[in-house]
């Protein structure tokens, strides 16, 4: 069954497995194929068009209604390749999709922002702690232990809104062994992001840094006080709830109770409605994560 009515209909493209950092628990790790499409700009092109023609179609004949098909970047860290990425942006932008991006916010910069924040209307940051020796337990550091940096990203997160005035931002946060007892309320209050993502660690790839529903949930209620701008996301919410391609243009899926991904046939050999049609994907869990989301940053 498809959900009768929706705002948007979000497509995460991964772009790359490339990071500039090592979260223990990533989930980044694709079974390898061929150079990532991110740099061929006409299988990129390719890619596209069969998506978004697959999915507006769709749309009339399982009577799936939705305003609009977003395109939303993700990685491996997207803005690594900042050209390629705005690259992928223009060529969404010319065949109908709205687009978004996230990001681990390392490699913002005011002339990125400036290219970037009026071609996107969400802007997503993946923020796990804001203190350094956490970043750098959970691996979210450079090689050289660097971690982000918490003042900037919030000059850059100004300079986004700055330059689209209708820019939303959505952090994510993913709930594991080494944060489930920090206190961000802090750092999300100041800023101000229209949703905060709270997930537990998904095991999809591996089980470090996992952690219990019990810890979990205190970490939830620990920050109830932000209210509404909160969205909370446990494992079975994430399983079949995403449309998601991997960085060699195949939809794929969290398996459910297994390791690793269910992956579809390359989109550009056999089509994006014939690869669709080779994953999970379940509407109802669409839809309840979308009524969660409806009319907010997504
Ligand atoms: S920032 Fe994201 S992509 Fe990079 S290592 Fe961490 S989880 Fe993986």
């Amino acid at each position: 069954m498809y959900p009768s009515q929706a705002k948007e209909l979000v497509i995460n493209w991964h772009i790359t497995e490339v990071c500039n950092y090592r979260c223990q628990y990533c989930y980044a790790k694709w079974e390898k194929q061929d150079t990532e499409l991110i740099h061929d700009n006409g299988k990129i092109r390719r890619l596209l068009e069969s998506v978004y023609q697959y999915f507006n179609e769709s749309k009339a004949t399982n009577g799936f209604a939705f305003d609009s098909l977003r395109l939303n970047l993700a990685g491996g860290e997207p803005l690594l390749y900042p050209s390629k990425a705005l690259r992928v942006i223009e060529l969404a932008h010319q065949l109908g999709f709205k687009t978004s991006i996230i990001s681990n916010g390392s490699r913002l910069n005011e002339p990125l922002m400036q290219a970037l924040a009026p071609y996107i209307s969400v802007l997503g940051i993946s923020l796990d702690s804001a203190e350094v020796k956490s970043n750098q337990e959970i691996g979210r550091a450079d090689r050289h232990g660097r971690v982000v940096n918490i003042g900037k990203l919030a000059e850059m997160l100004e300079a986004g809104r700055r330059h689209n005035p209708s820019l939303q931002l959505k952090m994510n946060t993913v709930v594991n062994a080494i944060n489930w007892r920090e206190d961000m309320s802090r750092t999300i209050a100041d800023f101000a992001p229209d949703k905060w993502k709270i997930f537990r660690m998904l095991p999809t790839v591996t089980d470090a840094l996992s952690t219990s529903a019990d810890e979990f949930g205190a970490f939830v209620q620990r920050h109830r006080s932000l209210g509404k701008v909160i969205q909370v996301e446990d494992n079975a919410d994430m399983t079949e709830s995403y449309i998601m391609i991997d960085p060699h243009g195949r939809f794929f899926q969290n398996a459910e109770g297994k390791k690793g991904y269910q992956y579809s046939q390359p989109i550009l050999a056999v089509g994006a409605e014939v690869a669709f049609s080779q994953v999970a994907w379940s509407s109802e869990k669409f839809c309840a994560r979308y009524s969660h989301e409806q009319g907010s940053a997504a």
